[in-house]
């Protein structure tokens, strides 16, 4: 019999547990309910759900499911459950787990769980890692909690500067900090604290600091944001969980862990970020907030350092600063520093992206059209169901011109999606609108909103005269200056009703009402872009109404233009190495160099740059 329990051993995922909503006790909830012990049960075929302890079971993952042709929405559970625990506390569950048969995606045995281990041991500087490689003096320096993990073997510790602390180089630079690392955090705009303010005088007083803004700052582009954790990089996989464990320990609620659609909020971003730095800090990592990296300083094919100015007194405090690498997470925003790399005669290699409007509906209706009679529960954020959002995607085709259809079918698809959130201004000049969506943890704004955009690429910007390395850049911008003046300036966002944008038209009707602050003009937005990119936007709005009825609404405002979706160039680089292809020294990351799109992806991006950076440079070895 002993033989017999080893082989079921261990811990079993048992997955697409669906509880109903009136049997569960709500979203925020991430416990074993009875609702969810009665089909725990089921799958075991044990006859009394409440004798099963529920200190066997872990929700491992909850998702809420309200698809229309599901007979009443649900949530969807993934559980894990120890069989050991379970015998010992209920002996008699034996005869039940002896007969369970593993099924794909059901039911599965899983000997050893799916772990960050090493990984999150490593970026936090805990015990039991790769001992092997840690030598006695850097064991003594993290004994006294003064150093990271690893001593360089020789003499001098690399000095590397990472520039930008959005999450590439926020978790590049852990990494490094904890192999023992020179690290310096080079940032352009302001800790989160003056950036709030600086923040707040935008929306307020319209007054832009230009390097201090929703895209610059403390960090990244994403700390007035949405904080979505999705990622299309594989929820499981051990670097993912390494991030959100990253995250949880600096203050995210372990609740991300375990939700199938985690998100954070701008409110809890801020405090995290604030943990962020001062551990980073505690690891001896020097932070320079308010300098911009101008330039590279280049010798004999090798970075060897960076020119920085004051982001405030910038004439007179121009510096040079000797590394010997640089990590450049300087996200999609930062276009001066793509034309500084081509000065330096890097590559950069144009890529597709995609560009559109934003649609906000008022959430009552997003609410309506998901959950039909249970809107109610929603409660602007304090309900028992998640505020509703959506994602919409169709592969349509436009008219391009003379060119057959074929080659012109494009996708057009929803983006960033922020429930019970607002729409905000993320250009950093005062002639560029260009626009995104935040919001806080409990998305109880009135409204909500979503990119729609469209796929583009070389044959786009080639349609515009613009050609080279930065002609997606150029696209972009184009656009944005576009939308500009049709706001007639001081940050005024253009935007028309969806029924008149199906119509092409402008009606004189009142507007339905805006969550962007400062201040909407109504327009025509067939103004902006080229046809087969507004066509395609018209045929795939009609599509999504298919699909979501009640989506085409007099409520439903577009505002124009969402344009930076993800990087225009990449900036090649060795696989392994993370090592620019035609720079020594010059490691490219995250979002800006064409490698992530997202605070996770980013985050990882960073993350495994900063083990190839510390392997590139002997502190640790390829256990890693
Ligand atoms: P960034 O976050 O852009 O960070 C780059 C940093 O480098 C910035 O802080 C910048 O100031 C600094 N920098 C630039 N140039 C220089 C220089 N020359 N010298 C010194 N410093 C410099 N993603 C999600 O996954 N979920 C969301 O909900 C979400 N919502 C978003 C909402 C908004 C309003 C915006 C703008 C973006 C959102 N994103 C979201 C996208 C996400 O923020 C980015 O994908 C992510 O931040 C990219 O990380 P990064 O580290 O590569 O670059």
């Amino acid at each position: 019999v002993g033989e017999v329990k080893n082989k079921f051993a261990g811990v079993w995922r048992l997955s697409k547990l669906g509880v109903p909503v009136h049997k569960d006790p709500g979203k925020d909830f991430l416990g074993v309910s009875e609702g969810l012990l009665e089909q725990i049960a089921k799958v075991l075929e044990f006859p009394v759900a409440s004798m099963l302890p529920t200190e066997a079971f872990t929700v491992v993952r909850k998702s809420f499911d309200a698809r229309k042709r599901l007979k009443e929405p649900k949530f969807v559970y993934v559980v894990e459950m120890d069989v050991n625990k379970l015998l010992s506390l209920e002996p008699r569950a034996w005869d039940f787990i002896s007969e369970l048969q593993p099924k794909v995606g059901l039911v599965e045995h899983m000997p050893e769980a799916n772990k960050s281990g090493d990984l999150i041991s490593i970026i936090h500087g805990f015990e039991n890692v790769h001992q092997r490689t840690v030598s006695r003096e850097s064991a003594h320096n993290m004994n006294n909690g003064s150093q990271g993990l690893y001593t360089h073997p020789t003499a001098r510790k690399p000095k590397i500067a990472v520039v930008g602390s959005g999450p590439s180089g926020l978790f590049a630079s852990l990494v490094l900090a904890e192999f023992g690392a020179d690290v310096t955090l080079i940032e352009r705009g302001q800790p989160v604290e003056q950036r709030g303010r600086d923040i707040g005088a935008l929306v307020v007083r319209r007054m832009l600091q230009t390097e201090s803004n929703f895209c610059f700052g403390e960090g990244g582009a994403g700390t007035w944001s949405d904080g979505k954790l999705v990622t299309r990089i594989g929820r499981n996989s051990g670097s993912v969980l390494a991030v959100m464990e990253t995250l949880v320990h600096f203050g995210a609620p372990e609740g991300i862990l375990v939700d199938g659609k985690p998100h954070l909020g701008t409110d809890r971003l801020i405090p995290l970020l604030r943990n962020f730095r001062q551990h980073l800090q505690n690891l001896g990592v020097t932070i320079k907030f308010g300098m911009r990296v101008d330039d590279l300083l280049v010798d004999n094919g090798q970075v060897v350092g960076v020119k920085v100015s004051d982001s405030v007194d910038r004439q007179s405090n121009t510096q040079k600063w000797g590394y010997d690498a640089v990590v450049l997470a300087v996200g999609h925003s930062a276009r001066d520093i793509y034309q500084t790399l081509l000065s330096h005669n890097i590559d950069l290699v144009p890529k597709d992206f995609a560009v559109g409007l934003r649609i906000e509906h008022p959430q009552e209706v997003i609410n309506s059209l998901q959950y039909s009679g249970l809107a109610t529960e929603v409660r602007r954020g304090r309900g028992k169901v998640p505020v509703a959002d959506y994602k919409v995607a169709k592969y349509a085709s436009g008219k391009d011109g003379d060119e057959p259809l074929q080659a012109t079918s494009r996708s057009c698809y929803s983006f960033c999606m922020c429930p019970g959130g607002q729409v905000v201004l993320t250009g950093t000049k005062p002639s560029e609108i260009c626009i995104n969506g935040m919001s806080f943890s409990r998305r109880a704004s009135k409204w909500a909103n979503a990119a729609l955009v469209v796929t583009v690429s070389m044959k786009d910007f080639d349609a515009l005269n613009l050609h080279g390395p930065l002609a997606g850049v150029e696209f972009q911008r184009e656009f944005e200056q576009r939308a500009a003046r049709m706001g007639g300036g001081n940050f005024v966002v253009p935007v028309q009703t969806v029924t008149d944008f199906l119509d092409n038209k402008l009606s004189v009707t009142s507007m339905p009402p805006s969550s962007y602050r400062l201040g909407v003009k109504a327009a025509n937005l067939h103004e902006i872009f080229p046809i087969h990119i507004t066509e395609t936007l018209q045929n795939s709005i009609s599509a999504f109404d298919q699909e979501l009825p009640g989506f085409i609404s007099k409520e439903a405002l577009l505002h124009g233009v969402e344009t930076r979706t993800s990087s225009p160039i990449q900036i090649p680089r060795g696989i392994d190495t993370y090592e620019s292809t035609s720079l020594k020294g010059l490691y490219p990351v995250g979002e800006g160099a064409g490698y992530a799109g997202g605070i996770v992806s980013a985050a990882v991006d960073g993350m495994y740059a900063g083990f190839a950076v510390a392997k590139n440079f002997g502190l640790c070895n390829d256990g890693i």
